[in-house]
């Protein structure tokens, strides 16, 4: 998935987006609420992890709001859904309450460990597919997102970090069609090199690995299952 991590704090930012990185997520990290809400408006991520203390927008003072929860309200205000956990230092009881009212899909607290934070991405993606059931399957084939477990007619099946990127991405939109544009959003941040015809090595690789037709080429447009 595509993440942008808000996060003023460098220490704690590198090393929240090291631990992201490991679980194969694209990862682009902003430090102030300006840059947040550029981003916000610029392009499309799958979740945002918002850090609430943050140096509060110049013009937004006067509301005496925490950075963070201006950046929330300016994507709320235009009807953008984007998925967003806020992060919150522990004292800081009504910035939750206020959070999650702001539109916040779900919050944690600092310091928190990888392992909930990872758990509570997953709990808020699969809300926001609307599926009951946390496996994606399609033709034989099924992915765990909790467990990054893939299996092909029962068998389980290894995939690399961002071949499994790439296979989350077509397995949430069965039959629609992901341009490798997309698909390379989905595998890179900011700042990752980007090497050229890359989409097409993983799906090669996936079907390798899955079958020749489970994934099937648009001609000049992209992929789908
Ligand atoms: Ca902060």
């Amino acid at each position: 998935m595509r993440l942008l991590l808000v996060e003023d704090d460098r220490m704690i930012g590198a090393s929240l987006r090291e631990a992201l990185r490991e679980q194969g997520h694209a990862v682009d990290w902003v430090y102030d609420a300006n840059a947040a809400t550029a981003a916000l408006a610029g392009e499309r991520f799958d979740l945002v992890l918002l850090d609430l203390g943050l140096p509060a927008l110049a013009a937004m003072a006067l509301s005496r709001e925490a950075g963070g929860l201006a950046v929330l309200r300016t994507l709320r205000d235009r009807g953008d859904a984007t998925p967003v956990i806020v992060v919150t230092a522990r004292d800081a009881t009504g910035d939750r309450v206020t959070g999650l009212d702001a539109g916040a899909d779900d919050y944690l607290v600092k310091p928190f460990e990888m392992d909930e934070l990872n758990a509570r991405i997953r709990a808020v993606m699969r809300r926001q597919a609307g599926r009951a059931a946390p496996v994606l399957a399609h033709a034989g084939v099924t992915l765990d997102p909790a467990t990054r477990e893939v299996t092909k007619d029962g068998a389980p099946v290894l995939l690399s970090a961002r071949e499994f990127a790439v296979l989350e991405a077509l397995m949430q939109r069965p039959g629609a069609v992901l341009t490798r544009a997309q698909l390379e959003d989905r595998v890179y941040g900011w700042g990752d090199a980007v090497e050229s015809n890359a989409v097409s090595v993983y799906v090669h690789q996936l079907r390798r690995k899955l079958g020749a037709d489970f994934i099937r080429s648009m001609r000049g447009v992209g992929y789908f299952l």
